[in-house]
């Protein structure tokens, strides 16, 4: 399966997407059930889930809906990405690129570009901290598309260190390409690529007139309108431990949420964890007590590079990046004796309007 990350000790599921059982005013229990079409599979080596509503709220009257197509056109969105974006895909732009030698403009497809510079865009905001051409390290600590265990030489960092910066690259839409400044360049764009595949399947359903979804690609999600039971679609944040317990309950109002997690993917060794978000200023693992970064935001590209771009400020500068930047985002650090949880006031205000219908 095509593939933009690894998996190490994945905890599979990490958002768990909640559909109470309740009974609501207008409709059966059973009825509402009967209205939930779930569409999942496999992409960017995880899980994607769209659920989609039956009849009410859509546009395409439910029965009308070929569902069959519509996995279709799914699948032929997801594959199009990957064929793009992923650096497990030999042939794909991002890889082409990677390979490229020249400093002349590389052409690219629309869609890469535009991630390209909001990646960048991010970049800029964070000072760094998120960085698309960290790559190699990403690779080094094998992460990556190589696979290595255990922990590289100072040498090695060093001299990865010096072929990254996202200052070493530039972009434009029309025609749209990248181009690198220093020949061994590699882009990764697996911390924003499942927040932008859940954003281009939120386009190609709004095309196909269904106002009523949740999208989810590796715990990457988005919702619109409201879930089977005419309420908003309902999320639970996982708890960092590897229990299956939520942290917090959130109702998504047209929204996206993405979540950064040290837990996720890391290898263990010597009893220290690496984690697969690396510092582009150390060129190592982050290393700090921020067990989750969840971050709201209209975009889910945005709300996912947000999310690791905060993950790797850590608590204190990430609290401060977000609070400057207005962003509604949810921490959970690790303390002595359990977690912290921590968020900005437009998290609370989010939060404060839970249950609230409109
Ligand atoms: P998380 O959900 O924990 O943020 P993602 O899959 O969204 O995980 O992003 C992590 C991946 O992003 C890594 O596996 C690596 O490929 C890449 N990455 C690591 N560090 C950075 C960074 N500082 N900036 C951008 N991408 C990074
Ligand atoms: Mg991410």
């Amino acid at each position: 399966m095509d593939r933009l990350e690894t998996s190490k000790n994945r905890i599979k599921f990490f958002i768990i997407i909640i559909l109470l059982p309740f009974v609501f005013a207008s409709c059966s229990n059973e009825k509402a059930q009967d209205k939930l079409v779930v569409i999942n599979g496999m992409t960017m080596g995880t899980t994607y889930t769209v659920k989609l509503v039956k009849g009410f709220k859509s546009a395409v009257a439910g029965e009308k809906v070929d569902y069959y197509l519509l996995k279709k056109g799914i699948t032929q969105v997801l594959k199009q990405i990957n064929q793009q974006m992923s650096i497990f895909i030999n042939d794909s732009e991002i890889s082409q690129f990677n390979r490229f030698r020249g400093s002349d403009w590389f052409r690219t497809s629309l869609d890469t570009a535009r991630v390209i510079k909001q990646a960048l865009s991010v970049s800029e905001k964070s000072n760094g901290a998120f960085d698309i051409t960290v790559g190699p390290l990403v690779n080094l600590w094998g992460f990556g598309t190589r696979t290595v265990e255990g922990i590289p030489d100072e040498d090695e960092i060093k001299q990865s260190l010096n072929i990254i910066g996202y200052k070493n690259i530039s972009v434009r839409l029309s025609p749209p390409a990248v181009k690198k400044r220093i020949r061994e360049i590699y882009c990764d764009l697996s911390a924003i690529a499942k927040g932008f595949g859940v954003d281009r399947l939120a386009e190609y359903l709004d095309s196909e007139k269904i106002s009523s979804y949740l999208i989810e690609i590796g715990g990457e999600v988005r919702a619109r309108g409201k879930n089977n039971y005419n309420k908003w679609w309902r999320i639970g944040i996982a708890s960092p431990t590897n229990t299956f317990g939520i942290q917090k309950v959130i109702d998504l109002k047209n929204r996206s949420m993405a979540t950064s997690g040290d837990y996720r993917n890391y290898f263990e060794k010597d009893g220290i964890r690496y984690s697969h978000t690396i510092n582009p200023k150390t060129g190592r693992p982050i290393s700090h007590n921020l067990a989750s970064v969840t971050v709201i935001d209209d975009s889910c590209l945005v709300a996912d590079a947000l999310a690791t771009a905060i993950s790797v400020l850590g608590p204190d500068k990430g609290y401060d990046f977000a609070l400057k930047e207005d962003l509604a985002v949810f921490f959970v650090q690790k303390a002595d004796n359990g977690f912290i949880e921590k968020s900005t006031p437009k998290f609370e205000k989010i939060l404060d309007s839970r249950g609230d219908q409109n």
